[in-house]
């Protein structure tokens, strides 16, 4: 397939996977099949079904015809060759680690993944005797020194959680396939509109679709995206495992993803006015955001970012006392856990991602206990700084 003239990510958005016309009695609209299987007369053809000489589905827990347009529009989004969905973020990536590993094999990350996968490196893959050596984030040098010595998986995560930080995709693909790595990249924060990690080098690229993909906070799913050949190892691992993305949640991720690329472009926009105003407050000590000049992986970021994204942390010059005082403030957001829907959502990696490590290792991972995770959302620029600004002056003057 070439891309030469492929249509623009607001096209793909609205029309990838929903161009045939035919085959849904005339709606416009991608219909929620529940059925939990389809009927064949023709046991020959059924046969054929099975062994994928025609299309169809057999059973929902393998393929699904609204399940199958999501992925379509999907892959589409990531110019991949073939994207399978999951129930959650965390099953795509769990399928995705086991279909590849197997005792004895090795796995180079970094320290700053998602909790969740994190928990996987540290606590459950070396049950199994695969060993995992997890990096300095943006210590590139030492990656690639670890990949050398050997490694059947390459995983990173671009921004990360919570401190933005960006690594250099093109250049660890390069890095992994030296050493003969499969590369896998978790693309949740930057979405295909913002970055194509297959386009730069790496073999798989996952999301949580849970967060900018559905966009609305109200389904949770998982994608991965990449070849034909590894794409169909963590199906076949999926389909018997269970791990299934519901067809209400597939619809509604193909709903959410019509506008995804209208909603990050805003969320950008909004970020970078947020990030500047925050940099000029008082009672901030600092703001990460990629899209800053100052932020210490900018040059990457500019590289291989088409946009910043709507991800953003500060911190407040206090203590822990400082974001009690100042999240209950807040107008427009959401005081929660999870990110990338169209309203603000904040919280302290202290009580959401890193509540499980310790004050001191925290501080270890450049966690300050006063940092706040900010996801933009779609509102007025305007409104969100206004709201920033009152909260922020009422901590600063209510300090305990
Ligand atoms: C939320 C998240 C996940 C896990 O996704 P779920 O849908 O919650 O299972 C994985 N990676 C990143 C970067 C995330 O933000």
């Amino acid at each position: 397939m070439t891309y030469q003239n492929k249509p623009g990510y607001n096209t793909l958005s609205v029309w990838g996977g929903e161009e045939k016309k035919d085959g849904w009695q005339r709606s416009t609209q991608v219909p929620v099949v529940h059925s939990v299987s389809y009927g064949y007369d023709d046991l020959d053809y059924w046969y054929n079904v099975a062994l994928g000489k025609e299309e169809g589905h057999i059973y929902s827990r393998n393929t699904n015809p609204t399940v199958a347009v999501f992925e379509e529009k999907m892959r589409q989004l990531e110019g991949a060759e073939a994207a399978t969905s999951f129930s959650t973020g965390m099953a795509a990536i769990s399928n995705t680690l086991y279909s590849l590993l197997k005792p004895g094999d090795r796995v180079v990350s970094i320290k700053d993944t998602y909790g969740g996968t994190n928990e996987i490196f540290t606590r459950f893959l070396p049950r199994i005797h695969i060993d995992v050596t997890l990096c300095a984030t943006t210590d590139h040098e030492a990656i690639e020194a670890e990949v050398a010595k050997g490694c059947r998986v390459l995983y990173i995560e671009t921004p990360t959680n919570p401190t933005l930080k960006v690594v250099d995709i093109a250049r660890l693909a390069e890095a992994g396939h030296a050493a003969g790595a499969v590369v896998i990249v978790d693309n949740t924060f930057s979405t295909p509109i913002n970055t194509n990690p297959l386009a730069l080098g790496a073999d798989l690229v996952v999301h949580s679709a849970t967060k900018y993909i559905g966009g609305h906070a109200d389904a949770l799913g998982g994608i991965l995206c990449g070849s034909e050949k590894l794409v169909q190892g963590a199906f076949a691992y999926r389909e018997i495992n269970g791990a299934t993305l519901h067809p209400m949640a597939a619809y509604l991720m193909i709903r959410g993803l019509k506008t995804l690329a209208l909603r990050v472009q805003r969320q950008g926009e909004n970020a970078m006015k947020i990030a500047r105003f925050l940099k000029t407050h008082p009672f901030v000590k600092d703001v990460f955001y990629p899209g800053l000049e100052m932020h210490e992986n900018h040059d990457i970021a500019k590289k291989q970012m088409r946009d910043f994204g709507g991800m953003l942390s500060f911190f407040l010059d206090g203590g822990f006392d400082a974001v009690r005082t100042f999240l209950p403030r807040l107008k427009y957001a959401h005081i929660a856990a999870n990110l990338g829907p169209v309203e603000t959502v904040a919280g302290p990696p202290r009580t959401t991602s890193h509540v499980e490590v310790t004050e001191a290792q925290r501080a270890a991972m450049g966690i300050p206990e006063s940092l706040i995770r900010y996801s933009v959302g779609i509102e007025d620029a305007d409104d969100l700084i206004a709201d920033l600004t009152q909260a922020l002056d009422y901590a600063a003057n209510h300090q305990a």
